[in-house]
């Protein structure tokens, strides 16, 4: 292998010792070198010239999201495990002496803070459909969003692949089933080529969403057979499970519904988001072409740095 130097499950390791990566004691958390993030915002440059001719309208939202609108969004009836909320202290001075003693003693003092109104934006898109709502109604031709944020997953592993906080950026298309289906199926095509264009090897595969519970199996079951989710993967972290860096969503009219997303007619609108996970796919290229980015292929150079 011409990449960077490692056995399966020690990726992590050879990006710290790289200083790729640095460590922060916990697991899924990470600091990034100059170079990581320009790599990152080299690809991102990649996807955007990619999309341009589409027009898409862009939209950044901070990596936090109102509670009230997580719940309403469905989030927590489907991925529990993986939200986390914002809490902070707002107690009195006689709560703050309690609490300075609590961390003297080394005890835990999580009792002291009290949950927000913030949530950590678990994915891009989330924010999106709530405010494209009180736009009004949805124009014949749909409309069409650009999105990038740092989103928040509960899913500490040592796979440096699966961070705690990573950046996504996604085009988000609302309109008819047709029209969400057309661009989901251009960004199937697009995906594969600009990331067979780096040098890295993937393919396509029908994926389902790790549904919370019991009753979660069905659902994943159901999202499968009706091939709502498909993924890109890469080999990163390890050849045998190759990770899913790209995520092309079809999400029926599930935020068209709950949100009020229609066209003048009434019609109620479908939706469907592409993914493309900004640390999964600097890490792949990493992976495959090295840690010296001056050494990348002349191809993978090209398409990031000079077209
Ligand atoms: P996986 O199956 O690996 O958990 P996912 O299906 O949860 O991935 P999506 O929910 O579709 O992923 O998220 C969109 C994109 O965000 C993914 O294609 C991936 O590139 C990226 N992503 C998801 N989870 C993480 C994570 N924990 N760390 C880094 N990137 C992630
Ligand atoms: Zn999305
Ligand atoms: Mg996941």
């Amino acid at each position: 292998m011409c990449g960077l130097d490692h056995h399966d499950d020690s990726l992590l390791e050879a990006m710290l010792e790289n200083n790729l990566l640095f460590d922060s004691g916990v697991d899924g958390l990470y600091g990034r070198s100059g170079i990581f993030e320009d790599v990152i915002e080299r690809f991102e440059l990649l996807v955007r010239r990619l999309g341009a001719p589409d027009k898409a309208t862009r939209i950044h939202f901070p990596p936090g999201m109102g509670r009230k609108t997580l719940e309403k969004s469905g989030y927590l009836k489907s991925f529990p495990h993986l939200a986390g909320g914002v809490h902070s202290f707002e107690g009195s001075d006689r709560d703050h002496a309690k609490l300075l003693g609590m961390l003297e003693a080394g005890e835990d003092w999580s009792d002291l803070q009290t949950p927000t109104d913030v949530f950590l934006t678990p994915a891009a898109c989330y924010p999106l459909y709530p405010t494209v709502a009180q736009q009004g109604a949805v124009p014949d031709d749909g409309r069409l969003f650009e999105l990038s944020s740092y989103c928040f997953r509960h899913e500490p592993s040592k796979d440096p692949a699966r961070m705690q906080m990573f950046r996504m950026r996604e085009f988000v298309r609302i309109g008819t089933p047709e029209q969400v289906c057309d661009f989901r199926e251009s960004w199937l095509e697009r995906g594969k080529t600009m990331i067979e264009g780096l040098g890295l090897p993937c393919h396509l595969d029908l994926a389902s969403d790790p549904f919370f519970g019991r009753g979660g199996k069905m659902m994943a079951i159901s999202q499968r057979e009706q091939a709502l989710k498909f993924e890109l993967l890469i080999p990163v972290n390890s050849e045998e499970t190759p990770t899913a860096c790209l995520s092309f969503n079809y999400h029926q009219d599930h935020f068209g519904q709950t949100w009020g997303l229609q066209f003048e007619d009434g019609r109620t609108c479908h939706s469907a988001c592409i993914g493309f996970g900004l640390e999964r796919v600097a890490l792949a290229l990493f992976r495959h072409h090295g840690p010296d980015v001056e050494k990348w292929p002349a191809a993978t150079r090209k398409l990031l740095w000079e077209d």
